[in-house]
């Protein structure tokens, strides 16, 4: 069996900018829900996130908040707080890790930003259905606790071509909500501004699709495991000048590695794609695993899923229904399947993992014989590794360890 040894991984530098971006955004956020100088909006994390920025809302992004927890490694310790009150150990454990902080009290933002007490109280709650169903559910909870009004979009799911008829249902739905959300803003929705809403939106995912594709190069500057770190900005603030400037930066410094071609993992060998959520809870020892084995998971459906070609300016109700739509975990196994092949192509993937994550079966994608029907298609073999994103009692890190060491000594034979 291939055996792991320890080498080192590259530090990005822009981290500490991104630490001081992100610090800021939850500095503000916070001011803006204790002083009640802006309404505060909570958005699922593939919902209408620019039209609330254009209505002047703070955004915060529960998902975002159930990622710390399971970074933190705090998440396991909190879901049977939500169990208790009736929400299955099944089902999506940012759901449950979630409620579980708020049942608690607890928020790990209290100890990464002092000054910071609680997780800001929402005036309204906006939810997608694009991702899965398990959003609105958690949204519900909330809004029955806070007796906050919860309005969303209900998407359509398991879309093959996305088509005009999709992107009209889900453009009225967006129209919908304007009404209702100039109502709590207490000022009329601004055209212009949610037009430089859009056009920083779409700015930011340019930005962030170039800096994910660095990682085409041979060696590659950076791995999946930077990229579910660096998504940060992009998933919480899109639409702002500050998200924009960041991935200028980053990307100036990965074409730099580029081209000096400096390599993420020393001595890369094999190039990985991860189809599936990370294990929060795992991904240094995930990360270190990987380079160990002179692995790089260079691509993931995870990291590519901020990435919206089709926000436009000059349509932003219609481009943002269309951009929302078009997401990967809303399309059918049949789109699927050719995505997954174009990236293994363009990233030239040796081998593809899937996490098979126990509470999220909407980004769980080898369970309906994908995995075989790909390999069959490309050549290229899988791995399917049995996990969880937050919740640590379904992770095996003996099996994990035995089953990616088996598999990389898969591909080296292979080659
Ligand atoms: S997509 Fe999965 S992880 Fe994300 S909110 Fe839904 S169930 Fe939870």
């Amino acid at each position: 069996m291939k055996e792991e040894t320890k080498l080192a991984r590259k530090k990005i530098e822009a981290t500490s900018l991104m630490n001081r971006i992100m610090a800021d955004y939850f500095l503000d956020l916070n001011q803006a829900s204790a002083s009640n100088s802006r309404k505060v909006a909570w958005c699922t994390s593939v919902g209408p996130a620019e039209l609330l920025r254009a209505m002047g809302f703070a955004v915060h992004f529960p998902e975002n908040h159930a990622a710390m927890l399971g970074a933190t490694r705090l998440a396991t310790d909190l879901i049977p707080e939500a169990n208790a009150i009736g929400y299955s150990p099944d089902i999506c454990s940012y759901l449950t890790s979630d409620l579980g902080a708020y049942l608690k009290g607890f928020t790990p933002l209290a100890k990464a930003y002092p000054g910071i007490a609680a997780v800001p109280k929402p005036d309204v709650l906006v939810y997608n259905t694009n991702q899965c169903r398990d959003v609105q559910d958690w949204f519900a909870w909330y809004a029955r606790e806070l007796g906050v009004p919860l309005i969303g979009i209900t998407s359509p799911k398991n879309v093959n071509e996305v088509t005009e008829a999709h992107v009209e249902d889900v453009t009225r739905q967006l129209e919908a909500l304007v009404p209702v959300l100039e109502g709590i803003a207490g000022a009329p929705l601004d055209l212009a501004r949610l037009k430089e809403v859009v056009a920083l939106s779409r700015d930011c995912t340019e930005l962030w699709k170039e800096v994910l594709e660095t990682a085409t190069a041979v060696p590659a500057p950076l791995t999946f495991f930077d990229g579910t770190i660096h998504m940060g900005p992009a998933v919480v603030l899109r639409g702002t000048p500050q998200a924009v400037e960041y991935y200028r930066v980053l990307l100036a410094e990965l074409e730099q590695r580029k081209a000096t071609r400096e390599a993420a993992v020393a001595g890369e060998e094999y190039r990985i794609y991860w189809d599936g959520m990370p294990v929060w809870g795992r991904l240094r020892p995930h990360s270190e695993l990987f380079a160990g084995l002179k692995t790089n998971v260079v691509a993931s459906t995870y990291c590519s899923s901020w990435i919206f070609p089709a926000f436009d300016a000059e349509e932003p109700l219609r481009s943002m229904a269309k951009a929302y739509l078009e997401l990967f975990i809303v399309r059918s196994d049949a789109y699927k399947e050719r995505y997954l092949a174009d990236m293994t192509k363009k990233f030239r993937i040796d081998g593809i993992v899937y996490h098979d994550a126990k509470t999220c079966p909407y980004n769980s994608n080898s369970r309906y014989g994908m995995p075989q029907r790909l390999e069959a298609e490309t050549g290229l073999p899988y791995l399917v590794i049995s996990g969880d994103l937050n919740d640590m009692r379904c992770v095996s890190d003996e099996q994990t360890k035995t089953n990616v060491e088996a598999f990389i000594e898969q591909l080296e034979e292979g080659k």
